[in-house]
Order: structure tokens, then sequence, then C-alpha cells
């Protein structure tokens, strides 16, 4: 533990966040094609953009066509988001996660929406050999990333005997779900992916073909930019904010990174984040950062954080194994590890950083 976290420490590595890298790739085209540039802009059917601050992070749309009917989609879409926030929150009584986490081991008859979720979550766990584990919240309170404070090792330990999705039932006959008295349900790992995919099931269901959903970095891509112009998301590096990584052009998939750097503190020379391996109850070790690229955001959320856990090895076999995913681990030890659809894009880049 203390030599892989020193490592991740000492390497100034690349990992991501993500965004639209925007029109950056044209400022170096010569100046006698200005003029077929400034044509084809002009006939391009215009991007707009808006922001809100939903789930604790920034969220930005991009939509391609109409700007009124954009404006009414884009305020549907972060209302869409702030609706699943309010059914998947941990931190707000009301919720129903709550009501399941305060259920104390009786059944609790939740949405079909938080259902199918818990029932996604449940599948992922078993697919990962329980990396992906929703029930890794028996330890929220134990780790506390913003007083920044190392738990002892007996409280780790004994919320860490509470930790088993296995132990979450799903009845689909009747809807419920039952916990454990003791257990806990978060939807950290998952929930972001699936506000993003309701967000851009808001915008398709009106009319909309090309955009850019963005939750936190999170993305997921419609259609393209302009006719022959993809959308390109730009991976950062993890800690040079400014500097990009890698430029991915994608196209209906989500691209989704987990990384140590989004929610971690130091103490004695240590990082300390918010993937936790379920196994030991601690931060997870093996990687630094991870990126999946998947038709759909709640899987791609969910893959990312459980590949993160699972490191470059068991990782990356696991998303060779699924269809229509690629990823990319960057292990704790400065390697990439990444399936064949990324392999080009990303080692080069991200060892460059080291
Ligand atoms: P981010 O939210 O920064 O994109 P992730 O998608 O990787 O990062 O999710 C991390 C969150 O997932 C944690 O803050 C916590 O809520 C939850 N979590 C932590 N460890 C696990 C785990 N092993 N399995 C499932 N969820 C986890
Ligand atoms: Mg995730």
């Amino acid at each position: 533990m203390a030599a892989a976290l020193a490592l991740i420490v000492g390497l100034a590595l690349a990992g991501c966040a993500r965004r639209d890298a925007g029109p950056a790739k044209d400022a170096g085209a010569p100046a006698r094609d200005a003029a077929v540039r400034v044509a084809r802009d002009a006939a391009a059917p215009a991007v707009h953009r808006f922001q809100a601050q939903l789930m604790g992070t920034p969220w930005a749309l991009a939509i391609v066509g109409d700007r009124g009917k954009a404006e009414a989609a884009a305020k549907a879409a972060f209302a869409e988001v702030a609706r699943v926030e309010a059914v998947m929150s941990e931190w707000r009584p009301s919720s129903e996660v709550s009501r399941l986490n305060a259920a104390g081991g009786a059944p609790v008859t939740v949405s079909a929406e938080l259902f199918d979720l818990l029932q996604r979550a449940r599948d992922l766990g078993d697919r990962s050999g329980g990396a992906f584990d929703v029930t890794w919240a028996a330890l929220r309170g134990v780790w506390d990333f913003d007083a920044g404070r190392v738990p002892a090792p007996d409280a780790v330990a004994a919320a860490q005997a509470r930790i088993d999705y296995r132990r979450l039932t799903l009845d689909p006959a009747a809807r419920t779900a039952t916990l454990p008295a003791g257990m806990a349900v978060g939807l950290g790992g998952i929930a972001k992916g699936y506000g993003i995919d309701r967000a851009a099931a808001v915008l398709r269901a009106r009319g909309f073909t090309a955009f850019l959903v963005d939750g936190g970095g999170d993305l997921y891509v419609a259609g393209e930019k302009a006719p022959g112009q993809p959308w390109t998301v730009g991976v950062q590096h993890p800690r040079r904010r400014d500097e990009l990584m890698v430029a991915l052009p994608v196209r209906d998939a989500a691209v989704v990174t987990s990384g140590d750097y989004e929610r971690y503190f130091e103490a004695g020379g240590r990082r300390y984040h918010h993937i936790i391996d379920p196994r030991t109850g601690m931060p997870a070790e093996r990687s630094v950062a991870v990126t999946v690229r998947a038709a759909d955001a709640t899987f791609a959320d969910a893959l990312a954080t459980a590949l993160f856990v699972m490191g470059p090895e068991a990782g990356i076999a696991l998303a060779e194994a699924l269809p229509g995913v690629d990823a990319a681990v960057l292990a704790a030890d400065g390697r990439v590890v990444a399936t064949p659809g990324l392999r080009a894009a990303f080692p080069a880049r991200w060892q460059e950083a080291r």
C-alpha cells in the first residue's frame, strides 16, 4: 500500500478530465484555406452551449440546431438530471436511495428506474469480481475526503465487513430492494453516467441528433458538430489541468474517466482518493486514471470505476471481453494498458507525461 501510493504521488502522470476540445484543431490551418473554412463555417449549423451546476459538479450541453428549441431542450435536460439527482442522492434524506439505506433490513418498493439501475450495478459487480460494489457506502463517514483524515484501521475493517453487493436482494416481481441492516448503497460510481444518458434521451426525444452532454467531464456525444466534423473529446492531464493529453474524435458514444485526482486528500505524503477497493476498504492502489468509451454513459461510468479498482491487467481483460467497449488504464507503475481501439491514441502521449 505505502509503496504503491508513494509511486502514484511521485509520477506526475496522465489521467483525464475531459472536454470538447473545440475547434482548436483548425487553428494551424494555412491562410489560403481561410476563405474555404469561413464559407464552410457559415453554412455549418450553429452550436448552442448551456451550463448548470448539478450533482455537485458543473454540467454543460452543446446542441446543434435552432437556438430557441435548443434552449428549451437544455432546460428540460437539466431538469431531468435534477430529477435523477433527487432519486439517487445519498445525501438527501428524501431520496429513494436514502429510504432504502434507512429501511433497517426491510424490503423497500423502489421505482422501476432505481430498480433497473441497482440491477445494472449488481451485474457489473458480478462481471468485475466485486470490484464495482455499490455497498462501498458502508465506508461513508469512515472515509471523509472533505475532512481529510485517515481513519483508524479497525474502523475501516469494521465497515469493510459490511460491504458486499450480493447481499443487496432485488425482487423483480415485487420490485423491491432489500439491504441488511447496517449496510448502505451509494450510487456515486454510476448515477452521474445515468444522469448523462437521461439528459441525452431528453435531447433525442426533442428531435436533436447532434449534441454533447458533459457531466463534470464525463461525456456523451451524439452525431457530429457539423457534417463531416466529429466532436473532439479532449483528455486532460491529471496533474496539469490546462494540458490536453489526447483528443479523440467521438460520435454516438460515451467517454468517461475515473481518476485518483477527482476527490482526494494527502496525508503523510500519501494520496487518499475516493475510489475504494471493496476488498480492503482502502483507496484502490493499482491505477491512476481510467478512460472508457462505450455506447452509454451509465455503463461507461460504472465500468471506469470498476476498471480503476481492478487495475490494468484484469481491467483491460474485462473491457476486451465486452462488445463495443474500449478502455485505457494508466497504472500506478506508469504503464498504460489499453484495448486495441484506444491503444494507438493513448500510450505514447500518456507515457510522455511522466
Ligand atoms: P467521479 O465521480 O469522480 O467521476 P467515479 O465515477 O470513479 O468518479 O466514482 C467514484 C465514486 O463512486 C465515489 O465517490 C463513490 O461514491 C463511489 N465508489 C467508490 N468506490 C466504489 C466501488 N468500488 N464501487 C462502486 N462505487 C464506488
Ligand atoms: Mg464511475
